[in-house]
């Protein structure tokens, strides 16, 4: 969409005070000095996620061993209730979703599943793109298979580095493929793909196709029910804001109950079965059967009342806040700091931006430490790219404003040459 924005202080604090999800920013703990930006690589704790937290910690005082069938949420059910309250951020129903694992293990999981090479199609497709722990986890997968992943890992490459063009993407879907890994949104660019074209033409060619959408559930509305998608999984740490290294989340179409999981235990089983200890695996319908061990209930805990505020708040809303932050972000950019040696790297159009901006810039890591010095939080990634995600629940449009002038003033006077230009050790 093409909105027109002013370049005024006075008008950011319009834009905040007209904001229908401005409230949302009380229910966060917040430096009231610090604009942080970088809820797209760890989001912020909310006082609900503290709250739920704190109410597994008081389940486990008073119930002790108990706890797993009393308490508000006993901990027995609570990867199926929040994989249910997972499910309309997805576009799925409840008994597609489970609360498990991490990301990386959900691809382990998923792939094990997934991965049924033939004579003819033995080959994964990636994206030279994507976030290396997805091509490590394929890459072991193949060697799992006794396949060279040099020969078997078909990675896209991009035209210009930052973007992939789904035209590429089908023209890489050839009989040889066996099963497509993609991310919902580029880690670095923020790019979308086109979820729904891209698994059509996937399922049109015989092949299966799965996404990582780390950087894009709790931002970007997905409709994997209606698109078809085989599966998915994302992590929940990034705009889901259920605190570092929280338990991940999957997806499997229902078309796909029945299929025994590659990596199978005792957590998969039937509900009413699992306390049998039987040798033979009865697994649960549905995405629960993806589970394999005991839930890690305190890291998964906060999660439960962060959704709270997504349903509170809506996805959709949120993703129109988050459209229209990002795109006065990038215009403030364009006109107060040109010259000034940046480039956009995102997507300009809105149905292929994500939720966080790309900027580019050869000074990007010393002018990220002038940023932290300065109190705003980005997020560097190597070798130029300045990622900063306003997010929609609890950024404002004056910090939008106030951070285009920072960096205005950093690269002006070159404030940044007090560093030197290299990576901090958590990027
Ligand atoms: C953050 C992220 C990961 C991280 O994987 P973990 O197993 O959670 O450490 C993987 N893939 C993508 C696309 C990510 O953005």
């Amino acid at each position: 969409m093409n909105r027109q924005f002013e370049t005024s202080k006075e008008y950011a604090m319009h834009l905040d005070l007209i904001d229908p999800l401005a409230s949302f920013r009380d229910e966060f703990y917040l430096d009231p000095e610090t604009i942080y930006l970088d809820g797209n690589s760890l989001g912020l704790l909310s006082k609900r996620a503290e709250a739920s937290l704190l109410s597994s910690l008081e389940d486990w005082k008073q119930y002790g061993i108990d706890g797993w069938t009393k308490g508000v949420t006993p901990w027995f059910t609570l990867s199926e209730k929040l994989g249910a309250l997972t499910a309309p951020l997805i576009g799925a129903q409840a008994d597609e979703v489970i609360v498990t694992g991490s990301t990386t293990i959900n691809l382990h999981q998923l792939t094990a599943t997934f991965y049924h090479p033939s004579e003819q199609r033995t080959k994964i497709l990636a994206d030279e793109l994507t976030f290396p722990s997805d091509i490590y986890a394929l890459q072991s997968q193949l060697r799992l298979h006794g396949f060279d992943p040099e020969q078997h890992l078909v990675q896209v490459k991009s035209r210009d580095g930052r973007i992939l063009e789904e035209d590429d993407i089908i023209a890489s879907m050839t009989d040889e493929v066996a099963l497509i890994i993609l991310p919902t949104v580029l880690y670095r660019s923020g790019q979308i793909l086109d979820i729904p074209r891209l698994t059509k033409e996937a399922h049109n060619r015989g092949i299966l196709i799965g996404f990582d959408g780390c950087h894009s559930v709790g931002a970007v509305p997905h409709y994997f029910d209606e698109w078809d998608v085989d599966f998915a999984f994302w992590c929940n740490y990034k705009h889901l804001n259920a605190g570092p290294g929280s338990v991940a989340g999957l997806y499997v179409n229902k078309r796909h109950v029945g299929i025994l999981p590659g990596l199978t235990g005792w957590f998969g089983s039937k509900k009413d079965k699992q306390f049998d200890m039987e040798y033979t695996f009865s697994p649960a319908q549905g995405a629960g059967s993806f589970q394999i061990g005991t839930p890690h209930i305190l890291s998964m805990a906060p999660l439960k009342g962060s959704l709270e505020l997504f349903a509170e708040a809506g996805i959709e809303r949120i993703r129109e806040k988050s459209l229209i932050c990002t795109q006065y972000f990038s215009d403030l950019i364009e006109s107060e700091l040109a010259g000034l040696g940046f480039e956009i790297g995102h997507p300009r159009e809105d149905k292929r931006r994500g939720g966080h901006i790309c900027l580019e810039h050869l000074e990007a890591a010393r002018i990220c430490k002038c940023l932290k010095e300065e109190k705003i939080i980005p997020d560097y990634r190597e070798p130029n790219i300045i990622r900063l995600a306003p997010v929609a629940l609890y950024n404002t449009y004056l910090e939008v404003w106030e951070t285009v002038q920072t960096l205005k003033r950093i690269v002006k006077d070159k404030q940044y040459e007090k560093f030197e230009n290299k990576r901090e050790v958590i990027a």
